[in-house]
């Protein structure tokens, strides 16, 4: 008898045409398993639609058959969002690799039209050829698509200055879960006709439908950058410097990162290339880029002012500001290059907690002591949006010591857990930009208030009755 699978995968071959299905499993790989290699589930297929219209056949089909469906970007998400699980039908893997145009720029209008399967980077550099900044920037941008980033609502680098995925989408295509598509491409920055359904979407982690284009909003581009790295010996004394920084540049602060010295050691010893910007070393490190449309020299006078002031207030230890493009290139590498050093180091049990900006230093404080009274002296990453107040607050055990404990997933779960209470303690969140995935569905039923949890699950069941869109992702069973 038919398999559910091979029922589908003929389906779907009838309908497409057999080279836009992957079946093999030499093909199907790098679909089934996340990024940091830690999930892996088995999928009926990975189906490439060329258009809109073919993935509305293609979700047509599935819900006729009954069949789950993952929609899947680069498959870069951090929290097991975007590859099947273990338990269930297999689900088919609709991945948008082929809906790549820039459908339109419209530089007067300060905006954009893309196809969902765009890389990030990509999008970025049709937008620099307009003379225009599309502000999302994150470690994946090579890798990760326009519609993952919108379905995740990524922040990255630049939230500080211009908001997370949420404040740069004007409008949105989306194919839903029973086949209908929905134009919502406006590129309007009013539009109070009712609910806005776009904001239903950005943060959906593939549960309400597939994101299939995007109207972006753009901002100038800026023409003068100055970025500087800058060591310090505390969350507290950087977050004085965030303080004197914004009153001197206002906004043209567009980046305020924090890492501390560990994960400064886990870049240098893994990443090649990557170069350490001091002789001597410091407890924790900050990013700091300014970037405006003046000259250059203006930006580097005012972070030189309060760089020099705040050394003789005693706030940092030492500084150097890039002094070209090349040197502000490789500062920004030892940013982005966090997550590739940490897989190869060991487990990083990764947290993505975001505070009021103010309590960042004691949600540090007090999440090193609550992992510690588990496993003391236990060593911990810190890698924080820290002008967003967003902290990776990262328990790590090199593979050796992991390889140790007994009940892995108990552990990773503990130490997530007793952060994520420290967070919430000071009004914060467990899930800043990565979004809920698998990794913290258990949170979500923990934090969220049964009121939440209620509207979440009527909004899930208007747009998927039959829960056929990656189920058992964002969303807790229902009480
Ligand atoms: C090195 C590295 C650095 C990172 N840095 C950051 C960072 O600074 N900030 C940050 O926020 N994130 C970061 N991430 C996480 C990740 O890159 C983002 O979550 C990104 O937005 C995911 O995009 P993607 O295309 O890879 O989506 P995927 O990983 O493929 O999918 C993520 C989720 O979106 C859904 N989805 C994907 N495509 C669609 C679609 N077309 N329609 C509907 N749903 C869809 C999936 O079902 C899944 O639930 C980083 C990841 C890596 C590997």
């Amino acid at each position: 008898m038919a398999s559910p699978s091979s029922d589908i995968v003929s389906a779907l071959t009838a309908l497409l045409g057999a080279d836009s299905l992957l079946t093999e499993a030499a093909d199907v790989a790098a679909h089934i398993e996340d990024w940091r290699e830690r999930y892996r589930g088995p999928a009926a297929c990975v189906v490439l639609p060329r258009s809109t219209q073919e993935v509305s056949d293609v979700v047509r089909l599935c819900h006729a058959h009954g069949v789950p469906v993952l929609p899947q970007g680069g498959n870069t998400s951090l929290c097991g969002g975007a590859v099947p699980g273990t338990d269930g039908q297999p689900p088919v893997i609709v991945a948008l690799s082929r809906l790549r145009r820039i459908r339109s720029v419209d530089p007067a209008n300060n905006a954009m039209v893309v196809d969902g399967g765009c890389v990030l980077a990509n999008v970025q550099e049709a937008a620099r050829e307009a003379g225009r900044l599309y502000p999302i920037s994150l470690g994946a941008e090579g890798s990760c698509q326009i519609a993952g980033t919108i379905a995740t609502n990524a922040g990255g680098t630049a939230v500080l200055r211009y908001g997370n995925t949420r404040e740069n989408i004007l409008g949105l295509e989306a194919v839903l879960p029973d086949g209908a598509i929905w134009d919502g491409l406006k590129a309007l920055r009013k539009n109070n006709t009712g609910y806005d359904l776009k904001h239903l979407f950005i943060g959906s982690e593939g549960t309400l439908g597939i994101i299939t284009g995007a109207t972006l909003k753009l901002h100038p581009l800026p023409t003068a950058f100055c970025v500087a790295w800058v060591g310090v010996s505390s969350p507290d004394a950087a977050l004085s410097l965030l303080g004197r920084l914004q009153s001197a540049c206002g906004a043209r602060l567009s980046a305020f990162e924090l890492i501390n010295d560990l994960q400064l050691d886990l870049v240098l010893a893994n990443v090649p290339g990557r170069r350490n910007p001091f002789s001597a070393s410091h407890p924790w490190h900050v990013l700091v880029e300014l970037s405006d449309n003046s000259p250059e020299v203006e930006l580097s006078a005012v972070l030189g002012r309060v760089l020099e002031e705040a050394m003789e207030a005693d706030l940092i230890e030492d500084a150097v500001l890039a002094a070209s493009e090349a040197q502000r290139a490789a500062l920004w590498e030892i940013r982005h290059s966090v997550s590739e050093a940490n897989k190869k180091a060991g487990v990083g049990l990764t947290t993505d907690c975001a505070v009021p900006v103010s309590a960042v230093p004691t949600f540090i404080a007090q999440a090193t002591e609550a992992v510690r009274a588990i496993v003391p002296d236990l060593p911990v990453i810190v890698v924080a949006h820290m002008g967003d107040g967003n902290a990776h607050f990262i328990p790590f055990f090199t593979y050796p010591e992991w390889e140790a404990v007994a009940d892995k997933e108990a552990m990773a779960h503990r130490m997530r857990h007793v952060v994520n209470e420290v967070s919430h303690a000071l009004g914060g969140t467990f899930s800043a930009e990565h979004g809920v995935g698998r990794t913290h569905i258990a949170e979500m039923a923990h934090f969220k208030s049964p009121v939440e949890l209620k509207l979440m699950h009527a909004v899930k069941a208007a747009f998927d009755p039959d829960n056929l869109f990656n189920p058992g992702r964002l969303l807790p069973p229902a009480a």
